[in-house]
Formats: C-alpha cells, structure tokens, sequence
C-alpha cells in the first residue's frame, strides 16, 4: 500500500463502526442506544516485567471489554508485535456482534500481547502467559463468570492450559475454574473438534451458502463446491483446517496459498497436508516442490479463482488492491481482512461477501460448548452413547427377525448397519452443533439480505441481526 493510500484508509477500528454506523443507519433504535452499543466499554492496559535471561523484560498486554449485555464476555488473546489499543478494542467489538449472531450467550471482549511469540524459548513463554493471566485475573478479567478468554492469533492449546492453571492456582476453591479459558487441550478439560472449530465453521459457512442456488447466482457463480478454485490466505490454524476441509471433504481445489514469505500457485491444485509440512519444516512456502512460487504473496489475491478465503489477519484487503480482486465470493476466516473502504469497492463490484462476524464464528461456538462442558464437568454423550447404540440395535435386530421370519431375506447393508448403529460421541456432537448454529445463522442473515430490499450485502444483514439482539437484550435491562 503506497503512503497516499494508506492515509486515506481508515483504522481498524473505526472500519468496524463504519461498517456498524451504515447497519444502524437503517434501524431505529431508540435515542443513545446506538451510542452504547457502539463504544467500547473499558479497555485495561497491562504492564509487568518477568525476568528473563539475566534482566527484566517490561511486557505490554490488552484486555477489553466491549459489551457487557450478557456475562461473561468472550474473546480470544492475541501475541503478535503489532498488537495495539485500537487493535483489541475492534476486535472485542467484531466478538459482540460475532457472539450475537450465533446465539453463543456472551458479551465480547478481547485481549493482546505486544511480543513475537517465535523470539521466547517454551520456557519464557510460560513465565510470560503465567505473569499476564495473574494480572488480568486479579482484576477479574478471567473469571469463568465474567471473562472467558481463548486462544487467538499467535496462541493455542498450549498458553490456554497455562492460562487455566494460573487461575487455579490463585481460585484454588473455584469448582469452576476449568470454565475460565478456552481452546484448552483434551487433556486439561479441551473438548473435541476445538482446534479445527474455525476452519470448520468456514467450510459449514460456505456448504449452507452453496445450499442456496439464488445466493450462488448473486455472486456469478453455479453449482456446488465441487471443483470451485479456491485462494487461501494465510495456512495458520484457520485457514489450514479450512482448505483441508473444502479439498478432502468438499472437492474444491486449493489453487494458490499465501504466506508470510510468498505464495504458491497451481491450476490443478495442491495438496494441502502437503504444503502445510512444508511450512512446518521450512518455515515458509518458498522451495516448495510443486507449483509456481511468487515472491510478493499479495498478487495471489488479485488472481483469478471461484472462492478467496483471507485467513491471517486485518486489513489485507485494502484501497490500494481492492479493485483487482477478480474473486466474486470472499469469505472472511480472519478478523477484518477487508477495510471499509475496500468493502465498498468490492460490493460495488459484486463481489458477495460472507462477512467475518458469521464466517469465522465456529471458534467461539465451540468454545460455548466446551465452557458449557466444563460448567457441567462431563463429556457430551457420556449418558447417552451407549444408550442409543442399544436402541438402534434393537432397530436392527427387529428388521433382521423380520426380513427372516417373513421369509424375504433382505438383509441390511453392513455400511448401514455400521454408520447407523454407532452412537454419537463428543466429536460428532460438537460438529453436530457446530453446522446447526452455522446453517442457523447463515438463515436469519439471509432473511434479511433477501426481504429488506434497502440490504444489499451479507455483512450489513449480519449487522443488523447481531445489532438487533444486542438492542433487545439492552432494552429488556431497562436501558
Ligand atoms: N479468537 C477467536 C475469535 O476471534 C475465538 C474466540 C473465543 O473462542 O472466545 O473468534
């Protein structure tokens, strides 16, 4: 982005109530309530040292607290140098209205570390997460009643496990205190399908989109997923499950991947796990055996393909490349990938957006279901599983008397009988309630898109659901 158009664009932050502001424009709300709803309610700044290598490092760390209309908030914690204020604050705003749409019942919240995960030893990172989750605990900024943080850009398992045991460690009573973060490993009270929540949300998001031919038309496209050239932005966690998912499971065809060092491309597609291992090993994309390598990434954006799926991070698309975007639908797996201003260059092309606050909600979904596990300390399915297998057994038991006693003979398919008798256990129910809450909101953001003929684009209808019941939750609080 050359200086001229970068002055022009604005912040992150006020991206997000730009695109807020043209949502309430077409509500009424009651006088003041947009105001409040808008603005952030509190943002803490953090500031400690840990000793390391010999002298004391100060750190800067961000928790904010966006809307407090249902407790506790929810948000992930972000480690990454370009952390910052304004950063956090639009972050926690995207997870209200995130939270909203899905029907997860938290306010949003948000939080960040100023620092280079890849420049600390394991060792340091532990001192580092422990010495920031006690200063946000003690100021009940984790609390599994107030504050449930989750893992984020440059964290994951490893820092929510770390996280969960600080705040046991200072709430040693707090039968609860699994429920304090989430993203946790398995074996520190995680639940299944966590880690692949994201990517999994995405491809949900785009098989209820493909459900729709007229929604499908809208973007010039036809058919379904099969074979659809998609561009994925970034193979972190989200975007890696996401284009794993769509080319094993959905048959598109992965065509190019953009990464911080370059970014490969290839007609007939790549192989996901492939390139994945790569950049593992390697540290990036660059030798990569298979396909065309570029240096500058950024140029895989602007080329041709059916789907283009931003997976890092803020602002990737922006004044200064938006109108080369050729891809007629893009689905936004990262917070805020597209500005405000490249939003409006894109909608005015007819590129269909599935907005962020819908498309990368399978995060927080299950992260409910694993707070809501942790609540109640079982596993999901422990009661049932068994249970049902019985029952279906006897389904099957009957049918094959039946075809035997009437003398017909048919016998049941041992797939069926496989697939039919097995019982649902804690993967399949998340997945189960993962593609519900996805196929459920994609609905009431197309209601809107479709009945209000002032809407024309996704994200505004996202907008004024999330908006909406924030709205109603607020008013019944008598404000
Ligand atoms: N950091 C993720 C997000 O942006 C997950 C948040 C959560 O699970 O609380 O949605």
């Amino acid at each position: 982005m050359n200086v001229e158009t970068r002055t022009k664009e604005p912040g992150f932050r006020e991206s997000v109530d730009l695109m807020f502001n043209r949502a309430v424009s077409l509500m009424s709300l009651p006088e003041g309530l947009e105001e409040k709803i808008r603005v952030c309610n509190a943002t803490y700044t953090v500031r400690f040292g840990v000793r390391l290598r010999g002298a004391i490092h100060t750190f800067t760390g961000y928790r904010s607290v966006h809307s407090e209309h249902m407790e506790p908030v929810k948000g992930g914690i972000r480690y990454a140098l370009s952390v910052n204020q304004n950063e956090v604050e639009a972050l926690a705003a995207l997870m209200t209205y995130k939270c909203a749409l899905v029907e997860t019942p938290f306010g949003g919240s948000k939080g960040g570390l100023c620092i280079d995960p890849r420049e600390y030893t394991e060792h340091e990172l532990e001192m580092i997460t422990r010495r920031f989750a006690y200063e946000l605990a003690k100021r009940d900024l984790i609390d599994p009643s107030q504050n449930v943080p989750a893992p984020d850009m440059g964290t994951g398992e490893r820092e929510m496990a770390w996280i969960a045991d600080q705040y046991r460690r200072m709430n040693t009573t707090d039968i609860n205190a699994n429920a304090c973060v989430t993203g946790k490993p398995i074996h520190a009270g995680g639940i299944q399908g966590r880690v692949e929540a994201t990517g999994r949300g995405v491809e949900y998001a785009l098989q209820e989109f493909f459900r729709h031919p007229d929604d499908v038309k809208m973007a010039g496209l036809s058919g379904g997923l099969d074979g659809k050239r998609v561009i994925v932005q970034g193979l972190g966690n989200v975007g890696y499950h996401a284009a794993k998912f769509l080319s094993e499971e959905d048959g598109a065809k992965i065509t190019g991947v953009v990464e911080r060092d370059g970014g490969i491309y290839s007609e007939q597609g790549l192989n996901v796990e492939a390139v994945r291992a790569w950049i593992v090993k390697h540290g990036g994309v660059k030798g990569y055996p298979e396909g065309t390598f570029v240096e500058d990434g950024a140029v895989l954006l602007e080329e041709e393909c059916d789907i283009l799926v931003p997976a890092a991070m803020e602002g990737v698309i922006h004044l200064g490349n938006a109108a080369r975007i050729k891809a007629p639908l893009i689905i936004e797996a990262a917070n805020g990938p597209i500005t405000a201003g490249a939003d409006e260059i894109l909608r005015e092309k007819g590129t269909v957006i599935i907005p962020d606050l819908y498309a990368n909600a399978g995060g927080v979904t299950v992260s409910y279901f694993e707070w809501v596990k942790n609540l109640s300390h079982i596993r999901f399915g422990r009661m049932q599983r068994r249970q049902e297998e019985a029952r279906h057994q006897l389904v099957v038991d009957e049918l094959e008397r039946l075809s035997r006693d009437s003398g017909i003979g048919w016998t049941i398919s041992p797939g069926f009988k496989d697939r039919y008798l097995k019982g649902a256990g804690e993967l399949e129910l998340v997945r189960s309630g993962l593609d519900d809450t996805m196929r459920a909101a994609y609905q009431s953001m197309r209601e809107v898109w479709h009945d209000r003929e002032e809407v024309r684009d996704l994200r505004v209808a996202a907008y004024l659901v999330a908006i909406g019941r924030v709205a109603k939750s607020y008013q019944a609080k008598g404000l």
